[in-house]
């Protein structure tokens, strides 16, 4: 690229349950700044909670810091990032392409008159820097459409798929946080986070933006200890195949494919998966792929970069115990 904007683009920048930036929301600070020499950070909490995350997202690139002292459920988050783009004068607004990454990504685009896209990845400016463009795969993963969105009036919302960019280190701003003043709108103030309850299922980390996920598919009948067995020392997120979720063996968030989610780890391993279309669209953006699977027919050993044809119950726990071997 040749070019970058003048105006800033802004960033809603997620915490986690321990109050620290999420991996897409470091990320997201990287694609910014390959748009924009201005990146500003949205944290949605008070001035303290925003004060403790600025030094990791000025290292990760955040050139400014908003603190919106409003829930992060999406309707008062979409309210928080129109109030923000505006206040900013920003271009363009990213987002994580999550489930409430989209729902935002939706509601603030409404909120802005402006456009909204989302699973986009490698953003561009367009020549003349009027449009910003990104790409998708579509069509379970067969096809990559390119789509450009108007810059110059109201800020466009995209939401960007995790795992589409490194996060950076080499940020070297001070940020001290800005408090930005947000009046939620009634619909959004009307929706209140009454408890929040962890799965055991999702222990681990996020599997939208998991570095490695481990998948269990109809072959481990139902053994989740299996695949926890091998997710837990790689510090990988358990996902599964709608199968498995059908089966009731894992929570329905956990399925990964064309009517779940769509994960784009470094590495990826199937056990018992077949590698079906509608699954395998969900697993385009891994850069890895181990498939385990007892059938050497199986689609899954087509686009794996190791295959191992057996049992997952003798395979897996050899795995395992080669692992703990490795780390000595
Ligand atoms: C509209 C639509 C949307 C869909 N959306 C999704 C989606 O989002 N996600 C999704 O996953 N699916 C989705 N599906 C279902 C999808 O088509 C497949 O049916 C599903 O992915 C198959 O799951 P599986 O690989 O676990 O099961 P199977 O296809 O039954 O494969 C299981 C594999 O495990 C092997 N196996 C059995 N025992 C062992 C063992 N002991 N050790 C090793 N291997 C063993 C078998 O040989 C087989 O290859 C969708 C379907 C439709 C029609």
């Amino acid at each position: 690229m040749s070019h970058t904007l003048d105006a800033p683009i802004l960033v809603l920048a997620d915490l986690d349950d321990a109050g620290h930036p999420t991996g897409a929301a470091l990320e997201l600070l990287a694609a910014a700044r390959s748009l924009s020499p201005q990146a500003i950070a949205l944290v949605l909490g008070d001035a303290a909670a925003a004060s403790a995350v600025a030094p990791a997202l000025a290292t990760a690139g955040a050139t400014r810091l908003l603190a919106a002292a409003v829930p992060a459920l999406a309707g008062c988050a979409a309210d928080a990032v129109a109030a923000a783009a505006r206040a900013a004068g920003a271009a363009a607004v990213l987002v994580a392409s999550d489930y409430r990454g989209k729902e935002i990504a939706g509601r603030a685009a409404v909120l802005l008159g402006s456009a909204a896209s989302s699973d986009l990845a490698d953003l561009r400016l367009g020549e003349g820097g009027d449009a910003l463009t990104g790409t998708k795969l579509v069509l379970s993963g067969s096809w990559t459409t390119t789509s450009a969105l108007a810059l110059g009036g109201p800020a466009p919302v995209i939401a960007v798929r995790p795992g589409a960019y490194e996060a950076a280190a080499d940020g070297i701003a001070e940020l001290t946080p800005e408090a930005l003043e947000v009046a939620p709108a009634a619909e959004s103030a009307a929706v209140e986070l009454v408890e929040s309850d962890r799965s055991a299922a999702a222990a681990g980390p996020e599997l939208t933006e998991a570095r490695v996920v481990v998948v269990g598919g109809r072959g481990i009948d139902g053994d989740f200890d299996l695949v926890r067995s091998l997710a837990e020392p790689l510090g990988a997120a358990v996902g599964a195949t709608r199968v498995a979720c059908d089966e009731g063996w894992i929570e329905r968030s956990a399925q990964v494919g064309q009517t779940g989610v769509s994960v784009s780890p470094r590495l990826y391993i199937g056990l018992g998966v077949s590698g079906a279309v509608h699954h395998t669209s969900g697993i385009q953006g891994a850069q890895t792929i181990v498939a385990v699977c007892d059938d050497s027919e199986a689609p899954i050993f087509e686009m794996a970069d190791f295959g191992v044809v057996g049992d997952v119950g003798e395979v897996v726990p050899q795995m395992v115990a080669e692992l703990a071997r490795l780390r000595g």
